[in-house]
């Protein structure tokens, strides 16, 4: 037995328990207790611990020694406040058995209402109230009973009622008369008696002592296990059990039931929501054998109890200054509260609430921000699925970039593009995507695949471009020959229309609705409260002028990632990229450079213009050069004839840049080691566009990054031409630009030695992608299906490619951050991997030190709500 106390009564002056123990008495069980304090109707009653809980489980699965002595205890303390007798003849004392964890379970344990009833109780209650009422409770104890503790299924107490309603001619289960009823009972006890082997338990404490033990077994059930894995939610927390004296919605016409939420939940406005159904007892509401009713309907039908409702929806608000659902009971036109809890909500709602509570002094608006949850409010910027209407699911892939999209199929990236030009709305469905499908990805609605991970070319691609994907929906055959793919036997070909969820990795046969996004007053509010309170700066990795521009509606405070090889995919670069890898000399190559050089400073210039007067990050040239040449044989063929070479030559240069270990291999920094021409290109290019800018007139501050950097030397090596670059380009142009040298710490080496890297560094931005792949060992492109059964068989908790490893990978940053400060103390230190984005990752580095983050245009907000909870967790630990 725990040494604790094991019961904790509530009834009004008796209350042992408090909204904030809920840890003990499981959430409905504290808030039970709360509201009787509170001096709100709520029928006594009794919790038994979470603690009780485990240790039963300790104990082997039985009942911890002295626990039957203090629930008779209770039940005799029950027996006084409510005068009435648990067993007895007259005025008997009838109970609801609840489950209630620490967290809401749903679909735990069904609850056990009319509890005490036997053929002898029955006949007390039926003298005191009405026969009709008391067999109705009758039947649905010995129901619900037999099917939670004795597990016989449901449906077939159902289809006896079903089988009287036939011979009756009749519907609804309000329409059976008492005679009716008495006979259910009967038949239903026969059922559970031949299911089960065993008579039905007619004393009253046999039958509590059998519901109790149900809800402890029902803590770990499959649904409970399955439901707790998928929530992440502790086995060893246990679940509490309440006993409360029952009410009666059933008691007839002035009696009902109801659920509700103080505010609208979808909305945020506040306006009372919910449903009720007189007549009607537990779960009837929302089973749906009956329609239920608005609340604003039981302002007609039964004016006093909607005024108490109305009057507890105030109390609650204004005590637990949160939007509470609720469910309630009218007992022949008296009102009681039966649970309360913070309501779910969506962004919209969660977002609207704090800021209207704030406005109603409900809030101060460092709580209001810690509120609403970071990884929520992307949903608001995107469109979503209407849920008003039929879907038609075709299948599930992961939810790889939020929206929905609503399109036709196409299979190519250049269908993608030519339909589009059309003005057509398509979604481009693939296996997998490559950097050469860019222009197809862009012109998208959205982007489906057949395989690939949350960290694919696929997802990046479409996050950064806030573009809806579904990626790695396995369950999709394509046939790119015959232009079709099916999907569990069904077929749909080119041109088909099909819709995403990116929210959720739903895939939809045909054009479902949309519903646009609405950027609402209250969130830009919320959004200017988190700038004002946080330090961390936020900025964006972008490639294009649009992207950027984008990131800067959504508060983007610079670029922290502007990649430079997609610049070098678009029309016409292409050919001059290949001919600058053909080349057989650097002079050659350097003629080749020459042809990029006015493309990329047009890019250069564009986004330096958007981003006027902020910094911005770029990193010169990274992946392996083959990225850049043509695989199949036919596109070989038409590269050779482009360059005037032969298709021969073609092959032997993919086939001499092919390596084991691409991600390891000749790319990043090492590129312009071997080929320094290059980044003096890009330089150029950088250096040109800023200083046209600066005799605009317009601020610009670039910031040139070299990738995959792991020694000094490599940097210095790098370093020093980028500078020599930038001196000659500003004295020829006569302006002086302000712009800072420095690196990428993406390889583990580099966190390590990150003292000496500073030397020649300017700033430091931890790509956490590559260094996360590297510092696991995990390749990016393929540890998508391993990565699963390592979550499945609990090996790791999370997608360390979504969520910064703070254990080993955050670790490496710490000791970057550290070491690179100690010789350069105003080293400039930002993030710009994924998780740049991701709100966990987000407050590390704010705890950390980093100066800033870098994400994709549409998690912009995400990261700057993320920043400012952490600096109010931070102040709230000092
Ligand atoms: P859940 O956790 O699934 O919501 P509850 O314990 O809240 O389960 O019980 C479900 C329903 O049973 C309640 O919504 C209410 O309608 C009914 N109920 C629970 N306790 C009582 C009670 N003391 N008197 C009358 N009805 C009750
Ligand atoms: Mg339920
Ligand atoms: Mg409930």
């Amino acid at each position: 037995m725990t040494t604790r106390k094991s019961i904790y009564f509530f009834a009004r002056g008796q209350t042992e328990g408090r909204a904030d123990m809920k840890n003990l008495l499981g959430g409905k069980g504290a808030n039970l207790a709360e509201m009787t304090s509170l001096g709100i109707p709520v029928p006594p009653g009794f919790t038994i611990t979470t603690e009780v809980c485990t240790a039963y489980y300790a104990n082997g699965g039985r009942w911890p020694e002295g626990l039957d002595e203090e629930v008779r205890a209770a039940i005799r303390r029950l027996e006084e406040v409510t005068g009435r007798g648990f067993g007895k003849t007259e005025k008997p004392l009838l109970l609801a058995v609840r489950s209630g964890a620490r967290v809401s379970m749903p679909g735990m344990m069904d609850t056990i209402l009319n509890l005490g009833l036997n053929d002898e109780t029955v006949e007390a209650l039926a003298k005191e109230a009405n026969p009709r009422f008391a067999y109705d409770s009758y039947r649905r104890f010995v129901q619900m009973y037999g099917n939670v503790v004795l597990g016989v299924p449901s449906e077939e107490y159902e289809k006896l009622i079903d089988e009287v309603k036939a011979r009756k001619g009749v519907e609804l289960d309000t329409d059976l008369t008492a005679e009716d009823w008495k006979e259910l009972v009967q038949r239903f006890k026969q059922l559970t008696e031949e299911r089960t082997g065993k008579t039905f338990p007619t004393d009253p404490e046999e039958q509590l002592f059998g519901a109790i033990t149900a809800v402890f077994d029902s803590w770990n059930n499959p649904r409970a296990i399955r439901y707790r894995e998928l929530n992440k939610i502790p086995g060893d927390w246990g679940t509490a059990v309440n006993v409360q004296t029952m009410v009666f919605g059933n008691l007839g016409p002035t009696s009902g039931t109801g659920v509700a939420f103080t505010r609208d939940p979808a909305t945020g406005a506040n306006v009372f929501y919910g449903e009720y159904l007189m007549n009607a007892q537990g779960e009837d509401v929302v089973a749906g054998i009956r329609t239920p009713e608005p609340i604003s309907k039981l302002k007609e039908v039964n004016p006093k109890a909607y005024e108490q409702l109305e009057e507890i929806r105030k109390i609650l608000e204004h005590h637990y200054k949160d939007m509470m659902d609720i469910e309630f009971t009218i007992q022949d036109g008296e009102l009681y509260m039966l649970q309360c809890r913070s309501g779910k909500r969506t962004a919209l709602a969660a977002v609207t609430i704090a800021v209207d509570m704030v406005k109603e002094g409900l809030l101060d608006k460092e709580t209001a921000i810690m509120r609403v949850d970071p990884e929520q409010i992307e949903q608001l910027l995107h469109p979503t699925v209407d849920p008003n209407q039929e879907l038609d699911v075709l299948t599930k892939g992961l939810p790889a970039s939020p929206g929905a999209a609503v399109g036709r199929i196409v299979f190519t990236a250049d269908e993608a593009e030519e339909w589009a030009a059309r003005g057509e709305k398509v979604i481009l469905v693939r296996n997998e995507t490559s950097p050469e499908d860019i222009g197809g990805m862009d012109a998208a609605e959205g982007i489906l695949t057949a395989r690939g991970g949350m960290t694919s070319h696929a997802a990046v691609v479409a996050r950064g471009m806030g573009k809806c994907c579904v990626a790695g929906a396995g369950e999709i055959r394509i046939d790119f020959e015959k232009k079709e793919m099916t999907v569990k036997g069904r077929t749909f070909k080119e041109g088909d229309w099909i819709s995403l969820n990116g929210s959720t990795g739903e895939v939809y046969a045909g054009a479902v609705k949309l519903q646009q996004a609405e950027l609402s007053g209250a969130f830009g509010e919320l959004m200017s409260w988190a700038d004002e309170i946080r330090t961390l700066k936020v900025r964006t990795n972008a490639d294009t002028p649009r992207d950027a521009e984008t990131a800067r509606r959504f508060g983007a405070e610079g670029i922290g990632l502007c990649r430079t090889e997609h610049m070098f995919f678009g029309e016409n670069r292409i050919l001059a990229v290949r001919e600058m890898i053909l080349a057989d000399d650097e002079e050659g190559r350097r003629k080749a450079l020459a042809k990029l050089l006015p493309y990329q400073r047009d890019d250069f210039y564009a986004i330096l213009k958007t981003m006027e007067g902020l910094p911005v990050t770029i990193r010169l040239l990274d992946p392996p050069l083959h990225e850049f040449l043509p695989h199949e044989a036919a596109a070989q063929e038409e590269v050779a004839k482009e360059m005037g070479k032969s298709v021969e030559e073609i092959r032997a240069k993919v086939e001499s840049l092919k390596e084991f270990n691409p991600m390891l291999g000749h790319r990043g920094c090492r590129l312009g080691i071997t080929y320094p021409e290059i980044y003096e290109m890009q330089a150029q290019a950088i250096f040109e566009a800023a200083a046209q800018l600066a005799k605009e007139g317009i601020e610009v501050h670039p910031e040139v990054m070299i990738p995959l950097v792991g020694t000094v030397e490599e940097l210095a090596f790098l370093k020093a031409r980028v500078e020599q670059v930038a001196k000659d380009v500003m004295a020829k142009a006569g302006v002086e630009i302000p712009f800072s040298v420095g690196t990428m710490i993406e390889v583990p080496r580099a966190a390590v030695v990150a003292d000496e890297i500073a030397k020649e560094a300017e700033f430091f931005s931890f790509g956490t992608n590559d260094l996360t792949q590297m510092t696991y060992g995990f390749s990016r492109d393929d540890a998508g299906t391993f990565l699963n059964d390592y979550r499945e068989k609990g090996i790791l908790r999370f997608d360390p490619f979504q969520t910064l490893d703070q254990q080993g990978v955050g670790q490496l940053v710490q000791l970057g951050v550290e070491r690179g400060r100690k010789t350069r103390p105003d080293l400039k230190v930002g993030i710009c991997g994924e998780h740049g984005g991701d709100p966990d990752s987000v407050k590390f580095c704010h705890r950390t030190g980093l100066d800033y983050v870098s994400c994709s245009p549409y998690r912009v907000p995400v990261a700057r709500l993320a920043a400012a909870q952490a600096r109010i967790e931070e102040k709230g630990q000092s």
